[in-house]
């Protein structure tokens, strides 16, 4: 786990530094608060803040009332080190948003426990996180993380005038999977399903359950005709998949599959129309058959 240091004395900070390596911390050193925020605004930034109070330009409480006014990635533990140990003090920087104190001079031992304590509230956070964006059954977004990555991802492409497409995909007469086979076999079918879209779509695509057993799929920088040769190979690959289950038959299936494109300045596309789009596409391609690929046509919808 990273550490940021935030302190103006070079002494104390090769102090500091020293014992946090010697425990394992991967550090990041700042000379103030001004410093620390932009590192705290890169990606991958550390976790967990050990910042003194008293510095020139940022102080350490102004860095703290910002990190707790930033939005977005993960919880940050932020620890006060500082002279300052009357209640008044202590009480100005919980208000603040500290999560933990330290009175100079400090033992390093209990500075090692104290950041422990830091470390299981960021792990906890971290696991409370990732269960409330996984699908627990297969393991990739559930709708609603993935309809907020999908909202960014169309803001990120309309401020860049790029191209973004998404794809639906509802597995065939699945009910009838589940009725034959049971449901066992059928949520293994999903999580197969899963593992293959998963196999077939490129790194930087991402995929969610939408419910059920229908799937969503979003390929940044992705016009049209890619999206359809993407889409189609996905769909090869599920018709190819094999589903074996020990002592039982094996079980086959295939899907359907419903492109939308973002339409740029023709647009005024936002997350819900090129959804609804994506689905009429999927509809239209289980009405001509299942086991095939629709794009949604200008004019539609
Ligand atoms: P179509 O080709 O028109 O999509 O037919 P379908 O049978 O796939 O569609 P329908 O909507 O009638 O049935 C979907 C089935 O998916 C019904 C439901 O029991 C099953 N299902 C949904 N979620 C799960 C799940 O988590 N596990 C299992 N095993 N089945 C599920
Ligand atoms: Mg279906
Ligand atoms: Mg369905």
């Amino acid at each position: 786990m990273k550490i940021l240091i935030v302190e103006d004395d070079a002494v104390s900070i090769r102090v500091l530094e020293a014992f946090l390596e010697k425990w394992g911390y991967e550090v990041v050193t700042a000379r103030n608060g001004n410093q620390a925020w932009e590192v705290l605004l890169e990606s991958d930034a550390p976790s967990i803040v050990i910042s003194a109070w008293m510095m020139p330009e940022m102080d350490g409480l102004e860095l703290c009332s910002r990190i707790r006014g930033k939005d977005g990635s993960g919880y940050t533990y932020v620890i006060i080190v500082t002279t300052k140990a009357r209640k008044e003090d202590l009480i100005l920087g919980m208000e603040a948003g500290a999560d933990d104190f330290l009175i100079k001079p400090f033992n390093h031992e209990e500075l090692k426990y104290r950041i422990r304590a830091g470390r299981r509230i960021i792990e906890l956070e971290r696991r409370i996180q990732q269960l409330a964006n996984t699908d627990p059954l297969t393991g990739i977004f559930n709708r609603r993380a993935f309809m907020e990555r999908l909202k960014a991802e169309l803001e990120r492409t309309e401020r860049g005038n790029g191209s973004l497409s998404i794809i639906m995909a509802d597995i065939d007469h699945f009910k009838t999977v589940n009725d034959k086979h049971g449901h066992q076999a059928g949520d293994l079918a999903l999580q197969e399903f899963t593992r293959r879209l998963m196999k077939l779509a490129r790194p930087y695509d991402f995929l969610g359950r939408y419910g059920g057993e229908e799937f969503i799929a979003c390929l940044p920088d992705t016009n049209e005709e890619q999206a359809l040769s993407i889409a189609d190979r996905l769909r090869r690959g599920v018709e190819e998949m094999v589903i074996s289950r020990p002592g039982e038959a094996n079980l086959r299936i295939t899907a359907s599959f419903g492109i939308a494109t973002y339409r740029g300045e023709a647009g005024k596309d936002d997350v819900d129309r090129i959804i609804s789009r994506a689905d009429d596409a999927l509809y239209k391609a289980k009405r001509e058959g299942r086991n095939r690929v629709c794009a949604c046509q200008d004019g539609e919808s």
